[in-house]
Parts: C-alpha cells; structure tokens; sequence
C-alpha cells in the first residue's frame, strides 16, 4: 500500500494536535473507559458542541456504569430526550446491563467483548479501547474517513463495502506505536476542525503536503456524494387529548422503531381516525392547530396536531398510557417535537417566543444535523423520574382508542397509530 510513512504520518498528525487539538472535552478529564464509552455513542450521530450538554447532564446523574445499570430506561430515555436517536440510549442501558452481569460491573478491555455489546460497532470499539485503555486499534468514524479518503485520494462511495475495508486498512496502517489516546483524538479532531465537509483548511492541515485531494483538485470531490432521492413526506393526525385539569394523554412508543420507548400522543393515519378515537374518548370540539415538518432520514414528517377537551377521561388500563400535568409530562422522554408542542400548549402563544426547535411549516427547511432524526440540540431534559397521575377517573374501557398495543407499524394504511 503505497502512501507516507506511518511514523511520519502519525509524528505529523500527533505534532499538530499538542498544539491544535482539543484537549479539555469533558470526558477527558477523567478519561475513564465508562466517560470515553459514554461520550463516543453519544458522538455516534451528533456534534460535540450539541453533546457537551447531554454528557455533562448525564454523568451528574449516572456517575459510573453500575449507577446506569441500575437506573430505570424511562430515566435515561427522559436524559437523552432531544439528542435524537434513541435506540443509542436503549443500547447503552442494555450494555451497561451486560457489563454489570458478565463484566463486573465494568467495560471489557478486550476488543470481542467491547464489540460484541449493543450499540458498540467496529469503530466505536477501537475509539473505546484506543482512548480509554491505550490499544492499537483504529477508528473510522465520519470525520476519519473523509479525511483518509482525501488524503489517499480515494474517489469512490465511501459506504461500498470494499471501499470501507480499505479505508480500515489504512487507518490501521497509521496507527502508531504509542499515544494511541491522542492519536485517535486527532484524527477525530483533524477531521472536525481541518478537514471539514466543505472548504477545509488545506493550509493549515499537518498532512497536507502528501494529500492527494489537495495535490490533485479533488478535494471538492471527495467523499463522493451520493445521489438521494426524493424524501417522502408521510403525514401522521396527533390526537392531543386535555382533561379539566388539564393533564394531556401520551402513549409510550413500543420499545424498538423510531421514538422507541418514548411518550408521544395518539397518532394516526388520517383525520377521520382521530376524529373516532376523539368521540370515544368524551371529546366534543376538535381544534386544529398549526401544522409543521419534522425530518428524518428517508423521509418527512408532516404533524397534524388536533386539540380536544375531555370533562371525565376515559379510564385507561395499559400501564403505556397516562394522562400527565404539564410538568409531568415534560419530565418524561419525549421526542423533540412532543416537548416543544407541550411546551406550547402549557404556555400560551408569546409572538416573542423563537421555538427553534428543529420544527418548520410544512413546506419549510428542516434542520440538517442529524441523519435520522433531525432533534433540536437545545431541549431540556429532566432528570426527575417521570410520576405517573393515577387518579384516573370514569370507567375503564376495554379495546379502547386509548390503547397503544393496538397500533399498527408506520405506514399502514388506515392504522390508527403511525410509527414514524
Ligand atoms: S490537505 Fe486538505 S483535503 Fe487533504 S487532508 Fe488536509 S484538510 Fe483534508
């Protein structure tokens, strides 16, 4: 494999990064093996600006692996609320149990069983045994693998399989013999500060006199993009039930699929659904209120919230559903555009107020921060452990429209609960 010496490459790089790196994240000070974990997942998908405040929250309240272990979902799921992808949550709290079970409480320092956790991929089991245990092994994540494809001027789909495996070659090719710590960190951070997407700073990069992009004219062209189509908009009825009291009734999403685990309201596939589900429920008047975007991946949400008023609220036997006061409900997980609906709801319109949530009118630009979920990097999230009203009034219904377990997957038509 042709390309610079390793020694040289990696003198280079580590050169660069006693002066320009960053060295004061919060999870290196102290880099234990459950913070550099922590942070990495939390890294997988999103910004270190944006995950900053969520790993500083989350740490004061799971201080190490066996508190995390022991804690309830709800209670890590209401932390990662509004940090988007929440299956990285869930995979944390079952690994942390995996750990407490298998590892003494502990993360393995053997790369397998590091590998072989929930949420713990190829990449992040080397950042993990690199930073936290000082192991040669080699990391790829997004800001890596741009910054080797420029450098060898790799022009081909970075996601082809054979292209990824030779991007791992070279990585581990680079490795060097000591520092491995901070030789992950600076590739991460050439990558994020250098190296960027568009307009990187060739003149200021430690590696640039053997880049191949930045020699050949290529560095606009490479990663090569791929083509995407169209992003679908899919439209889901969201059913905002409020007593006299006003408590709002949220269903707990089923545990896997987008949202998983999270409490969100009754959706559904078309109005005239709502419109049945709100009669049975006691609800006379329906209030529609204001539409908006919310984006993922492979397609776009567009919510259509209905308000309506119930005197005595159908009594509800599913332990996945309640009816929640205002602060109830945002101490709970909720998905970013829940919260900030509530949020809404519980204050009366401020024409003031930036809601600056991630939200837009249909037909507007979402955010683009995040490739499956496109969550707000500034919601709150409560660490109080979400209660649950009980007093629940009027007769239990069985089959009623309140029950979250007969929902259907997203995208069935007619279903009464998208999936999205
Ligand atoms: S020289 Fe430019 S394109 Fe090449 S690795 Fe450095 S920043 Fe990236």
């Amino acid at each position: 494999m042709s390309g610079p010496r390793p020694r040289a490459f990696a003198a280079r790089v580590l050169d660069w990064f006693d002066r320009h790196g960053r060295h004061d994240l919060p999870w290196q000070h102290p880099r234990t093996p459950y913070r550099v974990w922590l942070a990495e997942v939390m890294l997988q998908q999103t910004q270190v600006a944006t995950a900053i405040p969520y790993f500083e929250r989350f740490v004061a309240r799971f201080p190490d692996l066996p508190t995390l272990a022991a804690a309830p979902l709800d209670d890590v799921l209401a932390l990662w609320s509004g940090l988007g992808y929440y299956s990285r949550a869930r995979n944390l709290h079952r690994a942390a149990l995996l750990c407490v079970e298998r590892h003494g409480g502990e993360l393995p320092k053997d790369f397998e069983a590091l590998l072989a956790l929930p949420g713990i991929g190829r990449s992040t089991a080397g950042a993990i045994a690199a930073q936290a245990f000082g192991l040669r092994h080699a990391i790829l994540d997004g800001n890596v693998k741009r910054v080797l494809a420029r450098h060898r001027g790799v022009t081909d789909d970075l996601s082809q399989a054979p292209v990824l495996a030779r991007l791992w070659d070279i990585a581990e090719s680079l490795l060097p013999e000591r520092r491995l710590a901070d030789h992950t960190q600076a590739m991460m951070d050439l990558g994020a500060t250098v190296c960027l997407p568009r307009a990187p700073r060739c003149a200021d990069c430690p590696i640039a006199r053997d880049c191949i992009a930045h020699r050949d004219g290529l560095v606009d062209a490479i990663p090569a993009t791929r083509r995407r189509a169209g992003r679908p908009t899919r439209t889901a009825y969201w059913l905002l039930l409020i007593d006299d009291l006003g408590r709002v009734q949220l269903e707990r999403r089923p545990p896997s699929g987008i949202w998983g685990g999270l409490w969100a309201p009754p959706a559904f596939d078309d109005r005239a659904l709502l419109g049945r589900a709100a009669a049975d429920a006691g609800a006379r008047a329906l209030d529609d209120l204001a539409p908006f975007g919310h984006a993922f991946t492979h397609f776009r949400l567009e919510v259509r919230p209905v308000r309506a008023r119930v005197e005595r609220p159908v009594r509800v036997g599913d332990p996945h559903t309640g009816w929640f006061a205002p602060d109830e409900a945002l101490a709970l997980g909720l998905p970013a555009p829940v919260r900030t609906l509530l949020r809404e709801l519980a204050e009366p319109a401020n024409p003031e107020c930036d809601p600056a949530d991630g939200r837009t009118p249909p037909g507007g630009s979402e955010r683009t921060g995040d490739p499956t979920c496109h969550e707000p990097s500034t919601a709150a999230a409560s660490a109080a452990r979400p209660k649950r009203s009980t007093s629940r009034r009027g007769p239990a219904r069985s089959g009623s429209a309140s029950s979250p377990r007969s929902a259907s997957p997203p995208g069935t038509s007619g279903s009464r609960t998208r999936r999205c």
